[in-house]
Parts: structure tokens; C-alpha cells; sequence
């Protein structure tokens, strides 16, 4: 891969980080205790306590926003990896064999760790 290639792939994962990151801020608030620095909105908790219903929703929603938000987290936490790895000159190399990764991998995720030959989940 030649500068100019990885250049694109660095524009991709920065327009990709500040996306996700616009997602989060809509569910979860900063929390820099926090692994990847978010923590789901708990929303408005003024419910009904005394209406197990709304009760029951409130907790819906809030699982969910954790459930999505903790989706969110890690695919900026692979896309914050990435990028460091741009910036020691580590990017597009598989985790697990050290050889350069196929582009077309790249294309398709441009966080990916592990060529297509040795991703075996
Ligand atoms: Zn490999």
C-alpha cells in the first residue's frame, strides 16, 4: 500500500470515528471512567413509579440504548485502533500472520486487524 492509499483509508476511519461518535452523543453522554468513554443515557427517569408499565418501559429503552451504544463503542474503539496504527506506520498488517493485508480486505473494512485468510471466527 503507498501513502496516497492509506490516506484514503485514514479519511474513511475519520469520517467513520466522527460518525459514530455523533451517533453516541444522541444515546450515551461522555464517561471517561468508562472503557470507551460512553455511557448510555439512563433518558428521562421522571416515570410513574408507582405504573409498573412505564417502569417496565423506562428499562426497555434504557437496555437498549446500552445495548446499541455499547455497539457503537466498540466500532469506535476499532476505529481509533486503526488509526493509531496509521499513525506508527502498523496499518493494513494482519495481527496474526505480520504480512500486509489484502486491499480489497481494507476496502471493505477499513479497521480490519486480520487478513481474510486468517479470520476464522
Ligand atoms: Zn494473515
Amino acid at each position: 500500500m503507498n501513502t496516497k492509499d492509506i490516506k484514503t483509508f485514514e479519511e474513511r476511519l475519520l469520517a467513520e470515528k466522527a460518525e459514530l461518535e455523533s451517533e453516541l452523543a444522541g444515546i450515551a453522554k461522555s464517561d471517561t471512567h468508562n472503557r470507551g468513554g460512553w455511557e448510555a443515557n439512563a433518558g428521562n427517569m421522571e416515570v410513574d413509579a408507582a405504573d409498573e408499565n412505564e417502569v417496565a418501559d423506562k428499562f426497555e429503552e434504557i437496555e437498549e440504548n446500552t445495548l446499541i451504544a455499547n455497539q457503537l463503542e466498540n466500532q469506535l474503539i476499532e476505529v481509533k485502533a486503526a488509526l493509531d496504527r496509521i499513525k506508527n506506520g502498523t496499518y493494513g498488517v494482519c495481527e496474526k500472520c505480520g504480512k500486509p493485508m489484502e486491499k480489497g480486505r481494507l476496502e471493505a473494512n477499513p479497521s480490519a486487524r486480520i487478513s481474510i485468510k486468517h479470520d476464522h471466527k
